[in-house]
């Protein structure tokens, strides 16, 4: 994919954090952390941060991206062969990205997870990753209260199965029952970002927001890897209808 950007004329520029956008009547101006650059038009898919993202573009300031932390676990090799295909719970709508998964991975492994835990840090990838700005801007906002106090169960058992292995087991093993709690070795965390809107209201699905040049993925949830190309098609689309 890299190299069809590439030989089409496209540059791919790793590394580099824009710190902030202005969009102007012809032109969109990045600036970044080792300079800046102009575009006529600006895309913008930037998972946890997508909700600054959009704000420097002037979009309406009704949603937040709220981090969670998926852990997961990883089998011995001795159980690489336990299953043959992934094994999924059925489920619960009002909350789909719950229930920890097995999954065979691409070089064999079979990973046990993710559960959903708040992240005080949006790229914290350690269980005690903190930062203070990330802390407070969730804590400070009514939706993310109002989700708690909607799934007070649920996220308490999270934290839970978080914190005692035993019963993070205990869910794996109503679809896996020959697992032990030494068959679980550590493996890395991801942080999943979640669009909560001012009522309380988790997005479960995409959600794209506009202004006369730029375009914004402020939601892009599981199954948004899976689904990355369609979803790239429609936001093709919908940046060439935006502003010649
Ligand atoms: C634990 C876990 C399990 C998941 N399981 C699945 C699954 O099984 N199937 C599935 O389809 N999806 C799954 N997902 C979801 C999937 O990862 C996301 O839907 C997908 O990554 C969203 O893509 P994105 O491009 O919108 O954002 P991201 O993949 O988050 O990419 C955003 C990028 O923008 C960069 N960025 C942000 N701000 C800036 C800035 N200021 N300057 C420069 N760069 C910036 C970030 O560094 C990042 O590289 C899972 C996610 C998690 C966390």
């Amino acid at each position: 994919m890299a190299a069809e950007v590439t030989t089409n004329g496209g540059e791919i520029r790793l590394g580099e954090r824009v710190v902030s956008v202005r969009e102007e009547a012809d032109q969109v101006n990045l600036e970044t952390d080792r300079g800046g650059m102009r575009a006529r038009r600006l895309i913008a898919c930037a998972g946890l941060f997508a909700g600054r993202v959009a704000k420097w573009c002037g979009i309406e300031d009704d949603f937040k991206i709220v981090p969670f932390r998926g852990e997961y676990y990883r089998l011995g090799s001795e159980k690489n062969k336990i299953v043959n295909h992934l094994i999924y719970p059925v489920p619960d709508p009002a909350l789909p990205f719950l229930g920890v998964h097995l999954t065979r991975m691409i070089d064999g492994c079979v990973t046990v997870g993710p559960n959903a835990v708040l992240s005080l840090k949006r790229e914290g990838y350690s269980r005690f990753a903190f930062s203070a700005a990330d802390s407070l801007e969730t804590l400070t906002y009514p939706g993310f209260w109002r989700v708690m106090r909607q799934n007070l169960r649920s996220g308490s058992d999270e934290l839970l199965n978080s914190l005692f292995k035993t019963r993070y087991l205990a869910q794996c093993r109503k679809y896996c029952p020959e697992l032990r709690a030494s068959d679980l070795h550590d493996y890395p965390p991801g942080v999943r970002a979640q669009a909560v809107m001012r009522d309380g209201t988790m997005v479960h699905d995409f959600l794209i927001r506009k202004t006369r040049r730029t375009i914004h993925v402020c939601n892009a949830p599981s199954p948004a890897a899976t689904s990355a190309m369609p979803i790239g098609r429609e936001v093709a689309r919908q940046a060439v209808a935006l502003a010649a």
